[in-house]
């Protein structure tokens, strides 16, 4: 079956989200004539003075940064939810519902230095960023007004990132967005009618066949997901069970700044760019007895395609059918996989 499915149109389905994507690998042959992105190549400065994020500097609303060594957490000057949103705005109508949302809005910095990314970072500084990311996680998820607590990094300008100092944002909402609440309501159809955990599973099932993983240490798996949309769409996962972040024991949280490190490697060198990318972590909301289908990863969707300039777009029939992708995912985890895991930057040194 794994030979066919590298030369012949197919559907392959994604049992998280119950979708299906369309996978044309016969398509990988036709010539591209596409749009070209220009290449980044400007060095950053390790301190920019305009720079909102970095130490010392003053930010749009008037607040001053701190002059922090290590990682940096305040309330996004320009929230896009606010705390005490009011229920009249609640409408039932049939065909314009409306109803309220609030939330908290956060910045995380990674680090003072305004030229680093996860993937420049040593481990033991991208271990501090995991600490704050389950700081964050108890705080929020503790309170009351808070259904769901969502940790994001949008890296890049191509996918709309403002500021390159490397930084995350956690929106923490009333309710559960639409992505993982429809990944609750999957895994828990699935822990009720198998008696096993989706994920659990499916880990199992990809380690065993080993063709779309990228590299694995003692807790963690990174792979390209059976069902990828992206070209080098990939997933971080717990090898164990686990709901939350904050069910890490110390050695997976060390584990987990080191596969942050490593597939951020991994990714700048696949096209010796600083590479684009929109990451996020999905994990159990945050209710009391949320339940034990919940398995958290991460997600990584980047857009780029052939090379550092030529990225994926999602128009025409994924726009208006599904979902659709020409190189395999088998194809780029091998890719992902034989790259090395030292930095381009440093191959000359
Ligand atoms: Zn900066
Ligand atoms: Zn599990
Ligand atoms: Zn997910």
């Amino acid at each position: 079956m794994v030979n066919k499915l590298q030369d012949l149109p197919h559907k392959r389905f994604n049992p998280l989200t119950g979708e299906w994507i369309l996978v044309s690998p016969h398509r990988t042959k036709r010539p591209w004539q596409g749009r070209q992105e220009s290449t980044q190549t400007n060095v950053l400065p390790g301190y920019d003075p305009k720079c909102y994020l970095c130490p010392g500097n003053v930010r749009n609303q008037g607040a001053t940064n701190p002059d922090y060594k290590d990682v940096f957490v305040f309330d996004n000057d320009f929230p896009s939810l606010l705390e005490d949103s009011v229920n009249e705005f609640c409408d039932q109508d049939e065909l314009f519902q409306v109803e309220p949302e609030s939330g908290i809005c956060r910045v995380v910095c990674f680090s003072p230095r305004h030229d680093l990314t996860l993937s420049r970072m040593n481990p033991g500084a991208v271990r501090k960023v995991v600490d704050i990311w389950c700081d964050q996680f108890t705080e929020l998820s503790a309170r009351k007004d808070i259904g769901y607590v969502q940790i994001f990094e949008n890296r890049g300008d191509i996918m709309g990132c403002s500021n390159p100092h490397p930084h995350c944002q956690v929106w923490a909402t009333r309710s559960i967005p639409t992505i993982p609440a429809n990944e609750d309501i999957r895994q828990e159809k699935y822990l009720r009618e198998k008696d096993q955990c989706l994920l659990c599973r499916y880990v199992e099932r990809e380690l065993q066949s080993g063709e779309r993983i990228v590299f694995e240490n003692d807790s963690f798996v990174a792979l390209v997901p059976f069902w990828a949309v992206w070209p080098f769409e990939t997933m971080l996962l717990p090898k164990v069970h686990m709901g939350a972040i904050t069910d890490m024991n110390d050695s997976q949280k060390k584990d987990l700044a080191e596969a942050l490190v490593r597939m951020g490697i991994r990714f700048d060198n696949l096209f010796e760019t600083s590479f684009p990318y929109s990451m996020g972590i999905h994990q159990r909301p945050a209710r009391e007895n949320s339940g034990d289908h919940w398995h958290w990863h991460i997600h990584y969707y980047p857009p780029l395609l052939r090379s550092a300039t030529v990225r994926k777009f999602m128009v025409g029939f994924e726009m208006m059918g599904m979902p659709q992708r020409d190189i395999t995912a088998e194809q780029s985890a091998k890719r992902l996989r034989d790259l090395p895991e030292i930095h381009f930057q440093d191959w000359d040194v």
